[in-house]
């Protein structure tokens, strides 16, 4: 055995994780460009002095409150009748999906999505040694359903991972979509991960919908991203609540914070306030969708707080030139393609101002 003794299966792999330079627009990882309000502010820190004041206890293992009102905020957005037992939360939705796999996952066992897509999910499943199995998304970045169905029945996963919107193409699942694979899947669960699901355009139905209807769909949500709370993290889910109660064998004992709890209660007092910028994202995501298309480019359709763009030779030096002019972009998506996210007027006009340069800059350097 070499020192560090690490896992022989991941041994030379980069951590992920997108650069995090200091540069003046930053485009790259879908956050909300929206800092909170100082009302929001006030009362975070009001809630988060309270719980210091009772940080030698540990906090409420069930986080009961938290699940309550992340409850009634779901029951407003797309769900009804979601009960506190039927929900479920975690730091980030990213370690609610690994707590799904490591209950439902494992040795003997796969997980399954379609690719491009979020590059987190092979690592959920290499980190819990469960299979991976990959399907391929259309050119159009949709799913061919009977092809989709049918590599469900074929693998049988005792987890389906399915973004909607998914990450970094922006495309939504129809409903149809889902109640397919939620019957191909058996007892295995479908988890559609809706971390973008309050960017979804009018007419775009949430999974939540469908709750009721399937025991074995899962739906989670972050406050990451709408909520304009990337920096708490906070993650959560609805589902049925057998599944709920199935991740509180794996889920490590006081996993939320009490700090996490307080900030989290607190934001979730100001939803209207904090997903108030929402609207205001989505013109500014499709008005970036139309100007792309306008210079010649290819444009993913996007239900997201980020566009695909693609049709560029060489995606790198284009990525390069905008960071040369002070905009971070992300290097994501299949070859030709980059992603950025939507950020507030100025930023974006700063980006498309940068992208004309840079594409011109290209240009001329084809023709020489
Ligand atoms: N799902 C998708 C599709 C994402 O893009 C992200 C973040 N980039 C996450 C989940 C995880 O976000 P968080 O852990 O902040 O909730």
């Amino acid at each position: 055995m070499t020192f560090p003794p690490l896992r022989e299966d991941l041994r030379g792999i980069e951590p992920y994780g997108a650069p995090q330079l200091d540069v003046p627009v930053q485009l790259n990882v879908n956050e909300n460009p929206y800092a909170p309000s100082a009302t929001v502010v006030a009362d975070i820190s009001a809630s988060v002095a309270a719980a210091a004041s009772t940080l030698n206890r540990y906090p409420d293992r069930e986080f009961t409150e938290l699940r309550e009102r992340l409850a009634d905020y779901l029951n407003t957005s797309g769900g009804s009748g979601i009960a506190a037992t039927g929900v479920w939360a975690a730091n980030g939705s990213n370690e609610v999906m690994l707590q799904l796999l490591q209950a439902f996952g494992g040795p003997g066992r796969c997980a399954l999505s379609f690719a491009p897509t979020y590059a987190m999910y092979p690592e959920y499943a290499r980190d819990t040694v469960t299979g991976w199995v990959e399907g391929r998304r259309e050119t159009d970045f949709e799913l061919d359903l009977d092809a989709a169905r049918e590599l469900v029945l074929e693998h049988r996963p005792s987890v389906v991972l399915l973004p909607s919107p998914n990450n970094p193409t922006g495309t939504a699942l129809p409903p149809e979509a889902i109640s397919v694979l939620c019957e191909a899947a058996g007892d295995g669960l479908v988890v559609v991960d809706e971390a973008y699901g309050e960017f979804r355009r009018a007419g775009t139905p949430s999974a939540l919908e469908l709750l009721a209807q399937y025991r074995n769909l899962v739906v989670t949500r972050t406050m990451s991203k709408a909520f304009a709370l990337a920096g708490a993290r906070l993650g959560y889910l609805a589902a049925d609540p057998a599944i709920c109660d199935a991740l509180r064998v794996v889920r490590l004992p006081y996993h939320l914070s009490a700090v996490t709890q307080a900030t989290a209660l607190a934001a979730l007092r100001h939803a209207p306030e904090l997903l108030a910028q929402v609207d205001a994202l989505r013109a500014e995501r499709d008005a970036c969708v139309t100007w792309l298309a306008e210079q010649g480019l290819r444009v993913a359709t996007s239900d997201a707080n980020f566009v695909l763009f693609g049709g560029l030779v060489d995606r790198h030096a284009v990525w390069q030139g905008l960071l040369d002019r002070g905009v971070l972009i992300r290097e994501t998506g299949p070859q030709g393609w980059l992603r950025v996210s939507v950020g507030t007027p100025e930023e974006m006009a700063a980006f498309r101002e940068a992208l004309v340069d840079v594409m011109k800059t290209q240009t001329m350097e084809e023709q020489r």
